[in-house]
């Protein structure tokens, strides 16, 4: 299944397929414009993060990744290859909905193997001046963001949402990044936001919206929520945890996955979800062809 786009930041056109992956292998990004260089969708490849999460090995950019990540986690797929052929994943409408539109359409594949989960086993705090993320036991994966910003449309929003039943295809995956129309030149300038358009980003002015409608009322936190899937799924792992984050972003995103696998403390490995289901839940592949 294939689909085609410019990436946000970059503005380059990319095409992109996802390809089915062995048991094991995880999520791989490879550049078939660069003899099929692959850079594996883990902390250690995790480079500059500032208003997108990129990765980078042996020199090779794989940008704006989040999206994509968010997209796999939400629908269950822990090993998948994304073929592209520019450095940046392309925005589309600025949500996860087509990247899962594109997995469905490939199919999902059960795989032999058990799942593993990361469990977490004792919290994990980490702050930076008014920012939070923190991460606590729990019998299923759990994710709850605020943010705050002085607008009309916005101003304190929180979201919580348990990802175990579904929710994040209904209550994720179809909220859109957003931005400042007031903050736009000075990111051109910095190489930032040249694919943007109303088209693929809510654009805020200082009393409004450019492009109405919104798809949810909180729909910006919520946006929140799906990038934070999305730099979660470097643990390589889906997380039995709670997730909690307040003014947070990718950086501070990314800060928690490379903390929480240093410590090792902190977390074990496991292929039973809950304690009770005796039958470990298989992994998960895109299948690649049209379903
Ligand atoms: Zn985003």
């Amino acid at each position: 299944m294939e689909c085609a786009g410019v990436g946000l930041h970059s503005g380059a056109p990319v095409h992109l397929r996802i390809l089915p992956a062995p048991a094991g292998s995880g999520i791989i990004f490879r550049r078939v414009d660069l003899d099929g260089f692959e850079v594996e969708a883990i902390s250690r490849n995790v480079a500059r993060v500032s208003y997108a999460t990129s990765l980078m090995k042996r020199g090779v950019l794989i940008s704006t990744t989040e999206h994509v990540l968010s997209a796999f986690t939400g629908t269950g797929i822990d090993n998948a290859i994304v073929e592209l052929d520019n450095l940046e994943l392309p925005i589309l409408d600025g949500s996860a909905t087509p990247f899962v539109d594109l997995i469905r359409k490939a199919g999902i594949r059960k795989q032999r193997r058990p799942r593993t989960y990361l469990r977490i086993r004792r919290e994990l705090e980490l702050r930076e001046g008014d920012k939070f993320i923190a991460v606590y036991p729990s019998d299923t994966y759990s994710v709850s963001y605020t943010i705050n910003f002085r607008h009309p449309l916005i101003g304190k929003e929180t979201f919580s949402v348990d990802l175990s039943d579904g929710n994040y295809l209904r209550e994720i995956a179809p909220a859109r990044t957003f931005g400042f129309l007031h903050q736009a030149d000075a990111m051109r300038q910095q190489g930032l936001i040249r694919g943007a358009s109303t088209e693929n980003a809510l654009v805020l002015t200082p009393d409004g919206l450019m492009n109405p409608p919104l798809r949810y009322r909180d729909e910006f936190v919520r946006h929140k929520v799906l990038d934070l899937i999305g730099d979660l799924a470097l643990l390589g792992k889906q997380i039995l945890g709670n997730v909690v984050a307040d003014r947070a972003g990718h950086a501070m995103h990314t800060a928690l996955v490379s903390r929480l696998l240093r410590d090792r403390s902190a977390w074990e490995e496991t292929t039973v979800e809950d304690g009770v289901r005796r039958d470990a839940p298989a992994a998960y592949a895109a299948a690649g062809q049209a379903g």
